[in-house]
């Protein structure tokens, strides 16, 4: 009888804490569920602060390591000639595991990508941890956003890479640096740089696309979209004007 009774207590103590630390896993993975904020806050931690020391708008630029690799005019993605006055910037990603910047100037080179209004896709830019690869001018509309809508007609595309090594912090850290660049010599304001995911696509259900899947919150922007945003709006903030 006092054996059972001892048994019933220790099992009731066993319950008890079993229970705690369900609650324990409860909280955790609770807060982990809201994490948003706290994958940007944890991105900014590690990427470090943004330097608030003046510098001249060619020294961001450099800083980024820009190569071109234009398409040739006339083929591929510049089939057409369509000028542009960029007013916007959309930022995508490529959601590539395998291709890195150069093997996308490649197939962009080569044709590959097929779509759009013109049969091949383009953008302005991919970017990766260590450069950034431009392959149109900024003067002409690419393909990548949402067929004859604005994105395309009106937006430079920039693409940034995935693949399996790529360092992602280093990803958007030059992103950042671009975008302000862009901003500056094409006097776009940051409320003019989106997410692909701000172009909707008529002939696709949901119409607006997740992407870059990895700055948005279940497929919509929010606050590590804002986060990215405000490390833009930060580098736009070195350019001594
Ligand atoms: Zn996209």
């Amino acid at each position: 009888m006092l054996l059972t009774r001892v048994l019933r207590a220790v099992l009731r103590q066993r319950v008890v804490k079993l229970l705690a630390l369900c609650g324990l896993a409860y909280l955790l993975t609770g807060c982990a569920g809201t994490g948003s904020s706290s994958r940007a806050s944890s991105w900014e931690a590690a990427m470090g602060p943004v330097s608030t020391h003046r510098i001249p708008a060619a020294q961001l630029t450099r800083e980024i390591n820009l190569r071109q690799s234009f398409v040739p005019k006339g083929r591929y993605g510049r089939k057409y000639n369509r000028p542009m006055t960029p007013r916007y910037i959309t930022i995508h990603s490529t959601q590539n595991p395998t291709g890195d910047a150069w093997d996308h100037a490649k197939a962009l080179h080569r044709g590959a990508l097929r779509g759009g209004r013109t049969g091949y896709l383009i953008w302005h830019f991919t970017v990766q941890e260590d450069v950034v690869i431009q392959h149109m001018p900024t003067n002409e509309q690419g393909e990548h956003a949402d067929f004859d809508g604005p994105g395309n007609n009106y937006s430079i595309g920039i693409e940034m890479c995935e693949h399996r090594g790529n360092d992602m912090l280093r990803t958007m850290d030059r992103t950042a640096k671009l975008t302000a660049s862009l901003m500056y010599y094409h006097h776009i304001p940051i409320s003019n740089v989106v997410p692909h995911y701000h172009w909707p696509r008529y002939k696709y259900d949901p119409p607006n696309k997740n992407c870059p899947h990895f700055l948005l919150e279940n497929g919509k922007p929010g606050a590590t979209w804002n986060w990215f945003i405000s490390r833009v709006q930060r580098e736009y903030a070195r350019i001594a004007q």
